[in-house]
């Protein structure tokens, strides 16, 4: 679902992806680790075009991320034709996100009514849907500030699939959540990987990765320096880099 050639990307003179090669099939669970610095928030931006790619090939089903190709020749796409792209990809960063002035279902409901144009009334019964998938159906008349952190992001989880992606993107989901409302936030992201959605996730819980991960990357310095099966990786690394960094989070 997702293939990435030779993605590199630069800020200024400073290289940040050195040439990312990777594949994620559908319906699997990538998980992306790393330490600090390492590219991995850069890369994810890139796969929805929030950052443009300075060299290498990025497809997301089959299409080119931000780019028609013609010939030989790449011509960007315009705004509209990225938006188009974009929203078929739900992103949940590590800081929760929600519209403060809006409920838990108005959060959810938003972007299909504004961006969809779905009817109000038909977009409130699928975010109560969507709500109850993420334990919250009681919480959808809360107010960001009158959630806990792991509850604001099982909403922020809940507002991407109201756009019906058919990629999820997590940065360091669960990475400012105080460690007793961190399984919450990862059982839901269990469920979904059980219903075959694709995610690709940048994540220290090592524990997830090998329990849920279908394939494990691990990036430093901008580049792939070792990938595998979780399991696999997390219990024979290979290499010098992948140990020291395993060391450090295990
Ligand atoms: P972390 O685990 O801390 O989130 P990361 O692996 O996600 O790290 P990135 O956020 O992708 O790392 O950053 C990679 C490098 O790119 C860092 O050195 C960072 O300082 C640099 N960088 C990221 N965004 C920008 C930007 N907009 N302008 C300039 N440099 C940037
Ligand atoms: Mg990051």
């Amino acid at each position: 679902l997702v293939r990435a050639e030779g993605v590199r990307k630069s800020y200024g003179l400073v290289e940040v992806l050195k040439g990312i090669d990777l594949e994620v099939r559908k319906g699997e669970v990538f998980c992306l680790v790393g330490p600090s610095g390492s590219g991995k928030s850069t890369f994810l931006r890139c796969i929805n075009h929030l950052e443009r790619i300075n060299a290498g090939r990025l497809w997301v089903d089959g299409d080119l991320v931000g780019y028609r190709q013609k010939g030989d020749k790449l011509y960007e796409l315009k705004d509209k034709e990225v938006a188009l792209q974009r929203r078929d990809i739900g992103m949940v960063f590590q800081r929760f996100n929600l519209f403060p002035h809006m409920t838990a279902l108005g959060n959810v409901i938003e972007a299909p009514v504004q961006v969809k144009g779905r009817g109000r009334t038909d977009a409130r019964a699928r975010g109560m849907e969507l709500l109850e998938r993420v334990g919250l159906a009681d919480k959808a008349g809360n107010y960001p500030s009158q959630l806990s952190g792991g509850q604001q992001q099982r909403v922020a989880i809940a507002r991407a699939l109201a756009m019906e992606p058919k990629l999820m993107l997590f940065d360091e989901p669960t990475s400012a959540l105080d460690p007793e409302l961190v399984g919450d936030v990862l059982d839901v992201m269990r469920q979904l990987a059980q219903d075959g959605m694709t995610m690709i996730v940048v994540t220290h819980e090592m524990g997830f990765a090998r329990e849920v991960g279908d394939a494990l990357v691990f990036m430093d310095g901008g580049v792939v320096v070792e990938a595998g099966h979780p399991r696999e990786v997390l219990t024979n690394p290979q290499h010098e880099r992948t140990r020291a960094f395993l060391s450090r989070v295990l």
